[in-house]
């Protein structure tokens, strides 16, 4: 099965491979960027617009993955906003100076300088679209936030993000290690598990 990921974000599409290819997925990027306006409300709708753009533009059954973090002091913030989060008025814009991802971390960094709850969970909702079908998965992962970033690993906050029983970062983990806990990895193998349960959904 040939599965066009509607994503451009490395980190994503690098985790999305190494979690389909083993299972026997082939998995594309897209042959070029389309913008695609996110103006969803949750992390669902807007994984559907990515995934139906995507497939009407290249008609390759389409795989979008919508994700973010929830931080319990500030929720539902960053959530849909995580991956622009420095940029959005809420607690005040941070200068991009650098990547995208490290003013991001700054910004969390800062509204939560002062706060003791460091709650927090990751989540992805996953939606595989064709003609006429769709169908989506959800994972998330629970952990805290750091006071620090910590780790060179992985991507977007994964250096403030500690998994619940671990005392390491996301970043500091190995990336199979990631993919046995994260949101994604859940959200992932759950549609193979459905993919594999409805045989004949998408040929
Ligand atoms: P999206 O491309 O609109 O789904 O935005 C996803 C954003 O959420 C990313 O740019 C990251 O900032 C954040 N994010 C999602 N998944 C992860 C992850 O596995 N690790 C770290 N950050 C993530």
């Amino acid at each position: 099965m040939k599965l066009l990921v509607a994503t451009t974000n490395e980190g994503k599409l690098k985790e999305i491979k190494r979690i389909l290819e083993p299972l026997g997925i082939e998995v594309v990027p897209p042959p070029e960027k389309l913008e695609v306006e996110e103006t969803g409300c949750t992390f669902l709708e807007n994984a559907y617009l990515k995934a139906k753009a995507y497939f009407e533009k290249f008609r390759i059954p389409t795989l979008a993955d919508d994700s973010g973090l929830v931080v319990e002091a500030i929720a539902p913030y960053p959530g849909i906003y995580s991956s622009r989060f420095y940029e959005i008025e809420f607690g005040g814009k941070e200068e991009p100076k650098g990547n995208k991802d490290e003013a991001n971390i700054r910004k969390l960094l800062r509204l939560l300088e002062n706060t003791e709850n460091r709650n927090a969970k990751f989540v992805a909702f996953i939606v595989l679209y064709t003609e006429g079908k769709g169908v989506f998965t959800e994972g998330e992962v629970r952990g805290e936030i750091t006071r620090e970033p910590r780790g060179d690993r992985g991507f977007g906050y994964d250096p403030v993000f500690k998994p619940e029983g671990y005392e390491k970062t996301m970043a500091e983990l190995p990336p199979e290690e990631k993919d046995k806990i994260s949101h994604r990895g859940k959200a992932l193998r759950k549609l193979v598990e459905l993919l594999k349960n409805c045989e004949g959904l998408f040929g």
